[in-house]
């Protein structure tokens, strides 16, 4: 008899900053201004390298996308992804949602349905037009995509999807999401109280820590990431999104043993 799973795989697909690790300013400086080094390191060890952050979640044969970054078509080569059954994005800045242009050859066995906030869902619409319009000539076809408001929770492929609202800057409609007992909030600085009562009794929290010093308006850096983490307190925590003044080794020895610093390919079971 078929076992239903109940553990969720995730991939890290991405777990860089906008700019990605290296940033191409730390390439046309030779690195001179680099402050850990970490660009360099890169250049021998791929986990320093960070492409734009994104996950894959996998649990009884489906697979949800949450957010397709600028780098999709690069994470999807190198983890040979041939199916994705539902798509989930963050907010609307385009490190997010910049590979959407590639996602269309995942459209034309079925239609494949984009969950995101109103707010967000416009932004994608007016970036990329073209995708959307039937009048306009768009390279390789319309693809087949649904795009779909997310306000409550919600069964998407399988899964149960949670937004939680949060505040990013001022852009607005920006998300995190509750998959199940998994929390994936890319970029974030602020979380309402009754907000952050969703994300309490956590398998795993995977939180945005953009680098080591403070002073970031948009952004948890990485003393307001290990308090928002101890605050609730999941069963393990995976940071993301960071910059090159996160150094995965050194860095990490600091944290509490149940964080980590995430790395580009990052696979775990939850
Ligand atoms: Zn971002
Ligand atoms: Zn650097
Ligand atoms: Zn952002």
């Amino acid at each position: 008899m078929f076992k239903r799973e109940r553990l969720l795989e995730i991939i890290f697909l991405g777990t860089g900053t906008s700019h990605g690790v290296p940033p191409l300013d730390c390439v046309i400086n030779d690195y001179a201004l680099c402050p850990k080094d970490v660009c360099r390191k890169s250049l021998n060890d791929p986990r320093h390298r960070r492409t734009r952050t994104s996950i894959l979640v996998k649990k009884n044969g489906k697979t949800l996308l949450a957010d397709v970054s600028s780098d999709f078509r690069e994470q999807a080569l190198r983890h040979g992804i041939k199916e994705i059954d539902a798509v989930i994005i963050s907010h609307g800045h385009i490190d997010h949602f910049g590979g959407l242009p590639d996602i269309r050859s995942y459209t034309w066995r079925k239609p494949l349905t984009v969950y995101a906030s109103s707010e967000t869902l416009a932004n994608v619409r007016c970036v990329f037009s073209y995708m959307f319009d039937s009048g306009v000539e768009c390279g390789g076809g319309i693809p087949h995509l649904r795009m779909k408001e997310l306000k409550d929770t919600s069964e998407i492929a399988g899964f149960t999807v949670k937004p939680i609202p949060v505040t990013h800057g001022k852009l607005k409609g920006c998300l995190g999401f509750r998959i199940d007992d998994t929390a994936y909030v890319p970029d974030v600085k602020h979380i309402d109280p009754e907000n952050e009562k969703l994300l309490e009794g956590l398998d795993c929290l995977v939180l945005n820590c953009l680098r080591e010093n403070p002073g970031h308006s948009t952004h948890l850096f990485l003393s307001e990431s290990v308090s928002l983490a101890r605050r609730l307190a999941p069963k393990r925590c995976y940071f993301i999104h960071m910059n090159h003044e996160i150094d995965y080794i050194a860095d990490g020895k600091e944290l509490d043993s149940w964080m980590e610093f995430s790395y580009d390919g990052l696979i775990i079971k939850v």
